[in-house]
């Protein structure tokens, strides 16, 4: 790949599977941005209970992302998405909007949107992004692509020690479900397992895999 286009580097993987701390770990250690991807989607299905749009009506769910007033912004390497000039970071965690949200990303029209909503972040650089479809979809053409998984029971506790309960197997079903880009395994993707590793122990395996393809690559 031309070595004058950043590096994006693609997290995919089930909920839950330690993609976000992994890929801010990794992100850190390389000075690359970080992107969160879920919390795109998570800050579309906030805005639609915020203005109690029909959040099971896919045509209402498109009409408020083509409306919506949006800005992209990198902040100490953290691209943030902002509606009508805020950020809603803690807003976006609550158990409402994990409830509809993956109800709201099986339009496609709004895949669309964020898709090109999350090539847009090259304006900021070299990308670590994480998400469910990064690698198949959004950055098909990338050559670091992982994938995380971690069993049920594992994922779940982790989630129950946040203090956060959720029923993470039906979210998981409806994002590998669903017609437009469900939750898959990218093809070349290297799949890590990290049920029985720690953090540090995962984000070290990501680490080795990357820096070693980016000097096959002569990055
Ligand atoms: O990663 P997180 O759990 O915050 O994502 C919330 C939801 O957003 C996922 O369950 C999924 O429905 C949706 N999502 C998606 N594609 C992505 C990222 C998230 O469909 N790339």
């Amino acid at each position: 790949m031309d070595k004058t286009y950043p590096v994006v580097i693609a997290i995919d993987g089930t909920s839950a599977s330690g993609k976000s701390s992994n890929a801010r770990r990794v992100a850190r250690a390389l000075g690359y941005v970080y992107v969160d991807t879920g919390a795109m989607y998570r800050t579309l299905a906030w805005y639609c209970l915020q203005h109690q749009i029909d959040y099971q009506d896919p045509k209402a769910v498109a009409a408020a992302c083509r409306k919506w007033k949006t800005r992209l912004e990198c902040v100490e390497n953290q691209v943030r998405l902002t509606v009508d000039g805020y950020y809603p970071e803690e807003e976006i965690r609550q158990s409402n909007v994990s409830m509809v949200v993956s109800l709201v990303a099986t339009v496609p029209k709004v895949r669309q949107w964020m898709k090109q909503t999350q090539r847009a972040c090259l304006q900021f650089g070299n990308l670590v992004m994480e998400g469910r479809d990064i690698g198949t979809n959004v950055f098909p053409e990338t050559d670091y692509k992982y994938y995380l998984d971690a069993q049920i029971e594992e994922r779940t506790r982790r989630r129950q020690a946040e203090g956060v309960h959720e029923n993470l197997a039906a979210r998981d079903q409806q994002d590998s479900q669903r017609a437009a880009a469900p939750l898959m395994i990218a093809l070349g993707a290297k799949v890590i397992n990290n049920s029985g590793l720690t953090l540090e122990q995962t984000s070290a395996r990501l680490l080795q895999d990357i820096q070693a393809r980016l000097k096959a690559d002569g990055r």
